[in-house]
């Protein structure tokens, strides 16, 4: 009984270490999505920059037009003002050139505005890439080790199997089953803990008496009364 348990026990902890790989690996695809999507995040910034930076050269590009527009107006105004015959005209044509010459003067002010806040962007842009380029470095870096992490656990992991596929022979199926069920009653926890001080330690229950002295025996499989699971002497 005293070899049951201790490959039972074996096999216990083959089984414990081998899920824990195994989560490990698991988290390794999510680590590696969480690092891409800082890298997203940036790229968002930068695209969302750049399309105010179009709509501000846009813009700039409008209002140039509107500046030429004006000044053709006004060339021609200037050639209408020197052709007027009464003081009237003269006045009112010159009262729209100066109308004109103060709306592109309004217009400038607009086009330095679109300079500025271009400049701005630009800068944020700049930010951003550079910002991008130390990530993706960072990144690179991060997502080899992860990887060689992954490397490390999946051969653990073949080892582990090897192993448990050892002390599966030494196990007769009938043991093997009860470990099974009990294992599935806790979860996937623990199905054979150690009694210590009359204590299981599964549960952290006192046992009776008369069931701890039989541990001593080893000469049938014991069971904690309280949690079921099977239960040896930790010696
Ligand atoms: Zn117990």
């Amino acid at each position: 009984m005293k070899e049951k348990i201790r490959v039972l026990v074996k096999l216990q902890h083959l089984d414990t270490e081998s899920a824990r790989v195994a989560s490990s690996l698991k988290e390794v695809s999510k680590r590696l999505e969480n690092l891409d999507s800082g890298l997203k995040e940036i790229e968002q910034t930068i695209r969302n920059q750049e399309s105010i930076a179009n709509e501000l050269k846009k813009k700039y590009r409008d209002h140039e037009s509107d500046v030429k527009a004006n000044l053709e107006r006004n060339k021609k105004n200037q050639e209408k003002l020197r052709a007027v015959k009464t003081n009237k005209e003269y006045q009112s044509m010159l009262k729209e050139i100066e109308d004109i010459n103060a709306k592109n003067s309004s217009i400038e002010d607009n086009m330095l505005e679109c300079l500025d806040r271009l400049d701005e962007i630009e800068t944020i842009i700049a930010q951003k890439k550079n910002e991008y380029s130390e990530l993706s470095e960072q990144i690179k870096i991060e997502k080899e080790n992860i990887e060689q992490e992954a490397g490390v656990d999946k051969k653990k992991l073949d080892e582990i199997n090897i192993d448990r596929e050892n002390v599966m022979e030494l196990l007769d199926s009938e043991l093997f089953k009860k470990y099974i069920k009990i294992k599935e009653q806790h979860q996937g926890g623990l199905a054979v803990v150690p009694v210590k001080d009359a204590v299981c330690h599964g549960c952290n229950v006192n046992l009776p008496p008369q069931l701890y002295n039989e541990l001593f025996r080893y000469d049938s499989l014991k069971f904690c009364p309280n949690c079921q699971r099977i239960i040896y002497l930790k010696e």
